[in-house]
């Protein structure tokens, strides 16, 4: 009987793993790269799970390594599901690990600020509107996610090597305030992570830690992909490769486009909280969980329009909450 291998051919010594995730998107990307001449690498690390463990650790495996082996670790962002194992691989490897500066002052830094963060992650949503009883489950901990240690900063423009060949760092901020990603010119190849998206919609939503204007970011950064123009990305979901990323951020940015339409529209009548336009937004059924993401990305609609002078909001003593009005 033949096992087929785990891993997935991307580019030379570089290769894609799907882990399996506790969330709808169901696995995440992980790349190992283990060249002739150069560090063993992983980027993303999946979250602290057996089933994600038992998927990484075969995919070693199979390049006749173990944990042990890997020497170098790029996160492409603070999430749950791209950094959980990465403070277990340190511990046990003594891998370097690394992520853009912005990110370590920012998203990682949250992992170890938790207590401290808490109460104003807690305000920003009910100075909003969140319902009290919405934010009982909140303890920003997760107990599949193992921060690093150390994490070295890489910085934007800086070039790393890979699979034998030269990758630019870039800065593809908006999912995330501090998203990296990885060019390679040569052979048109992006490692994108979470940057973009082939199924869904990146979430962008507004956190009291976050970049004051994380939708404007991320237009940006569609615009960035559009302008480079690669042949083919690397994606954190729904992968491990797309074809198309240029028709696809064009067609993210209309979805954001006709949202920040709808918003003007909704906010036009009487003023509202970003959580009354949330519920307009995101009509449908979601958990406690997703109707917190739904109020962040609601406010990262609400916040982009507003900085842009599109939008008033005014704070009503009487409900204690932000209202959005024309
Ligand atoms: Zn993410
Ligand atoms: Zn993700």
């Amino acid at each position: 009987m033949t096992v087929s291998s785990p891993l997935i051919p991307v580019l030379g010594s570089l290769h894609a793993l799907q882990v399996p995730i506790p969330y709808p998107m169901k696995t995440v990307t992980v790349l190992i790269d283990a060249p002739a001449h150069g560090p063993v690498t992983m980027i993303d690390t999946a979250l602290d799970t057996p089933e994600a463990r038992a998927a990484i650790e075969a995919g070693l495996k199979a390049l006749g390594l173990h944990w042990e082996g890997v020497e170098r670790v790029i996160i492409t962002h603070h999430h749950p599901d791209h950094y959980g194992l990465a403070g277990v691989i340190e511990e046990r490897s003594g891998a370097r690990v690394t992520m853009l500066d912005v990110e370590i002052g920012r998203g990682e830094r949250y992992w170890h600020m938790l207590r401290e963060w808490l109460p104003g992650h807690v305000k920003h949503m009910l100075d909003h509107g969140l319902p009290q009883e919405m934010v009982q489950g909140m303890r920003g901990e997760n107990e599949h996610v193992h921060p690093a240690s150390r994490v070295q900063p890489l910085r934007e423009g800086q070039t790393l090597e890979l699979a034998g060949r030269a990758w630019e760092v870039l800065w593809l901020p908006g999912h995330a305030d501090g998203h990296l990603g990885l060019w390679n010119p040569e052979d048109s190849l992006l490692i994108a992570g979470d940057a973009i998206l082939p199924r869904i919609s990146p979430n962008v939503g507004l956190y009291a830690y976050t970049r004051p204007d994380p939708l404007g970011d991320y237009l940006q950064t569609l615009g960035k992909l559009e302008a480079l123009n690669p042949a083919r990305a690397v994606v954190g979901h729904h992968g491990p490769l797309m074809e198309g990323v240029r028709a696809r951020a064009r067609e993210l940015r209309d979805h954001h486009h006709e949202r920040l339409d709808f918003m003007k529209a909704e906010t036009a009548g009487e003023p509202r909280s970003a959580y009354e336009l949330s519920l307009a937004m995101f009509s449908r059924d979601l958990p406690t969980s997703g109707r917190r993401f739904a109020l962040a990305e609601t406010l990262a609609h609400l916040e982009h329009l507003r900085l842009l002078g599109q939008l008033y909001r005014t704070w009503s003593e009487k409900n204690q909450v932000w209202l959005y009005h024309a």
